[in-house]
């Protein structure tokens, strides 16, 4: 029976990872989540609705800015195969606005995470980075290799984040693997992305906020493909320190996303343009070839069938989600 920690287990990706391994059977999960409020702590508790009586199951509420490595050996005490560290604050504007509450959260969060790794002896350490530590840099696709430009205070705490796991994996030999996440979408969608926020406002008649012309791209992910990769990733033994881009490599622009929306829901979006945001990239785009070679990842999901299962969900749960 293994033993996984998961960080930010509550939130979009977390519990889609959470729910998937528990289905798998032959593991137990200890899950550390705060709620934290960036969005309504009840889509989290809908997001762990299914796991959260399963005696495989644990939920540690603790803010993990504040709570350091020894603290979470006194809760933690069994031994632990792999820590999957995806709690962070997320979102590229509102860091701009508290910087600080992000290195808190991001930086010494993982700090903290490392230390108790370290103290536990957990050989495995998998890390949430973001495609954001690219910044502006138009050699598409973009390789692991590419130098790297951030433009925003959450995308910097990402790159420290992999630095900081490069330390630890040299200094107490902890295999680090730093998934860099290119924009996820899926059931559970954070409602501060795209795609939930358009979707939200198409169905409901409102106008979306479109920033800049509509011709900025990304590289959207479903969250089942993630997941394949984040798993392959908490198995992978064959190096100690590994950047890995989790994309689909295909970017979309801005303009035919609101085209899809408005095929999968039915219904015409009223599009209001402002001007671009700061800490925002024009265009996303990652090169899978190293995810495929070392993870054996494949993303398959159109985007169609991706949205499709969006809107499903969101259907679903429209009274919480238009609350
Ligand atoms: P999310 O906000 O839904 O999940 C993050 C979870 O972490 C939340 O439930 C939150 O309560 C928890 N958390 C935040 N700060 C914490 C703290 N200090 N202590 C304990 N728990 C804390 O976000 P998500 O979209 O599921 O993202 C998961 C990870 O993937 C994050 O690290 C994010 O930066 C990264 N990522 C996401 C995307 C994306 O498109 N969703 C893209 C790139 C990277």
């Amino acid at each position: 029976m293994k033993h996984y920690v998961i960080t930010g287990g509550a939130g979009f990706i977390g519990s889609h990872l959470v729910r998937e391994l528990l289905a798998s059977g032959g593991c137990s999960i200890t899950c550390i989540d705060d709620f934290d409020p960036f969005y309504s702590p009840d889509i989290k508790q809908l997001n762990l609705r299914e796991v959260k009586n399963n005696p495989l199951f644990r939920l540690i509420s603790n803010d993990l800015g504040k709570t350091s490595g020894a603290d979470l050996c006194a809760l933690i005490s069994e031994p632990v195969d792999v820590i999957i560290h995806l709690a962070a604050k997320a979102g590229v504007r509102p860091s701009i606005e508290n910087p600080l509450a992000y290195q808190q959260s991001n930086v010494i969060g993982l700090q903290n995470m490392l230390d108790f790794c370290r103290a536990k002896k957990v050989k495995q350490f998998v890390f949430a980075s973001s495609s954001s530590v690219y910044g502006v840099n138009d050699h598409f696709p973009w390789k692991e290799e590419e130098q790297l430009m951030p433009v925003s205070p959450y995308a910097m705490t990402k790159l420290a984040g992999e630095m900081l796991g490069h330390v630890y994996s040299k200094l107490y030999d902890i295999r680090f693997i730093a998934l860099r996440f290119f924009t996820v979408y899926g059931p559970g969608q954070r409602p501060d992305l795209a795609i939930h926020k358009f979707t939200k406002a198409v169905i409901n008649g409102k106008p979306i906020t479109m920033y800049g012309n509509g011709s900025t791209s990304r590289d959207y992910t479903y969250v089942g493909d993630i997941i394949k990769g984040v798993r392959a990733a908490m198995q992978y033994n064959l190096t100690g320190f590994e950047i890995i881009n989790i994309g689909n490599n295909y970017s979309v622009p801005l303009k035919d996303l609101i085209s899809a929306i408005e095929k999968v829901t039915g219904r015409d979006a009223v599009i209001e343009q402002y001007p671009d945001q700061p800490g925002d990239v024009p265009k996303t785009y990652a090169d899978i070839s190293k995810a495929t070679a070392l993870l054996g990842y494949h993303p398959h999901t159109r985007l169609e069938d991706g949205l499709k299962s969006f809107y499903n969900w969101f259907l679903e749960n429209r009274a919480l989600l238009n609350h």
